[in-house]
């Protein structure tokens, strides 16, 4: 019996990347997965055919996370395929880096709509889903950016510190009808976001990680199951930073 038997979640950005990456563990540790992605249809169908081919359950679903109502469809569709939600990752994600003084207003809009307000559109439908079953958990995945700045990043490092505060408020909020909601900070983890980073960038990121290297998406994935299944029942609120030891926050 695996831990996320008869389990239905969904990861948002599941195409590639993180989200990726725990659809494919949520999968392999039993759950029946919605891939959900925005617009690399192929690359959802690829995650998808790599979950059947071991075995797993997973259907992917087209939606842009930064639209309210394409995201509460989102939502009902995967309630509709697979008869519940018990899991919901919030993990869409983009950057749009600047400097603060020439920041435009696309950016910085752009950033928070898919990165803030996406993650609440995903988590009000799915809790009003896992109210009723009395049970559910919410995985959100942040970034040790909202945690401690970063230079360049002030769009990102606004929505990641307010995916916290708002997962904790989600928290508090639904803990009596048994749905926990848990962050994941991670620091650097080799995807194509980062892949997009300068070799100098690179260097000095490594530097400053106490294990000396980036992480893998499975190493986010792995605490995403964790905090997903009943070995985490006891936990909620709370913030977990994977990171290779960079932040000691
Ligand atoms: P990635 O490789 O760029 O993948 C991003 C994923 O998000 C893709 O599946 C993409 O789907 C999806 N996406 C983007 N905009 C979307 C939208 N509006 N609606 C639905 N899906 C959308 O990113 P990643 O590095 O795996 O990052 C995943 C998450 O981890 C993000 O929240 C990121 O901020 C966070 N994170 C990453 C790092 C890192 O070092 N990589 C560190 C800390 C936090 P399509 O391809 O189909 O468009």
């Amino acid at each position: 019996m695996s831990r996320l038997d008869g389990r239905v979640a969904l990861v948002t950005g599941a195409s590639r990347g993180i989200g990726a990456a725990i659809a494919q563990r949520l999968a392999a540790e039993g759950a029946s997965v919605a891939v959900n992605y925005a617009g690399r249809a192929d690359a959802a169908a690829e995650v998808v055919g790599r979950i059947e081919a071991a075995g797993g359950r997973a259907q992917a679903f087209q939606a842009d996370v930064s639209d309210s109502a394409a995201c509460a469809a989102l939502v009902e569709s995967v309630v509709e395929a697979f008869g519940g939600l018990d899991i919901l990752v919030n993990n869409a994600g983009i950057t749009r880096d600047g400097l603060l003084v020439r920041m435009s207003d696309e950016d910085w809009d752009a950033v928070i709509s898919t990165n803030l307000s996406g993650a609440f559109y995903a988590t009000r439908a799915a809790g009003k889903v896992m109210m009723k079953a009395r049970k559910g958990s919410i995985v959100t995945i942040a970034s040790v950016v909202g945690l401690v700045g970063n230079a360049g990043q002030v769009n990102y490092a606004a929505a990641k510190a307010g995916l916290v505060g708002m997962m904790k408020s989600v928290a508090r909020e639904l803990a009596s009808r048994n749905v926990r909601a848990n962050v994941i900070a991670p620091g650097f983890i080799s995807t194509e976001m980062t892949d997009a980073l300068p070799d100098v960038a690179r260097e000095a990121a490594s530097s400053a990680i106490a294990l000396g290297r980036f992480g893998t998406p499975e190493d986010v994935a792995a605490a995403v199951a964790f905090l997903a299944s009943d070995d985490a029942s006891y936990i909620t609120g709370q913030v977990i930073a994977v990171d290779g030891g960079m932040t000691f926050v």
